[in-house]
């Protein structure tokens, strides 16, 4: 599934919403539409966050690696791997 932007899409993007933290149990839900909607207008995420008063690393987590994100983050997994690869081939 291709997006407006032309990166490939996970699933339906409105479905998936992070109602609350999966650590904390903080409801988040309520911060979702704001934050998306200002990140997407080129807003610094970790701003935005700062500003809705999300001050806790697992909430910041839990938003920030929603699954319209998944997309994104995905780019970093191959760099994650092969580190990890190096370092346990590493012969002492
Ligand atoms: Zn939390």
């Amino acid at each position: 599934m291709q997006g407006v932007d032309g990166k490939r899409v996970t699933g339906d993007q409105n479905l998936l919403v992070p109602v609350r933290c999966f650590t904390c149990g903080a409801p988040l839900g309520d911060i979702w539409y704001e934050y998306q909607k200002r990140v997407s207008n080129g807003e610094d995420p970790g701003k935005v966050l700062d500003d809705l008063g999300v001050k806790r690393y697992c909430c910041r987590r839990t938003l920030l690696s929603a699954v319209p994100y998944l997309d994104e983050l995905s780019a970093y997994t191959h760099i994650v791997t092969l580190r990890k690869y190096k370092l346990e081939n590493r012969r002492w």
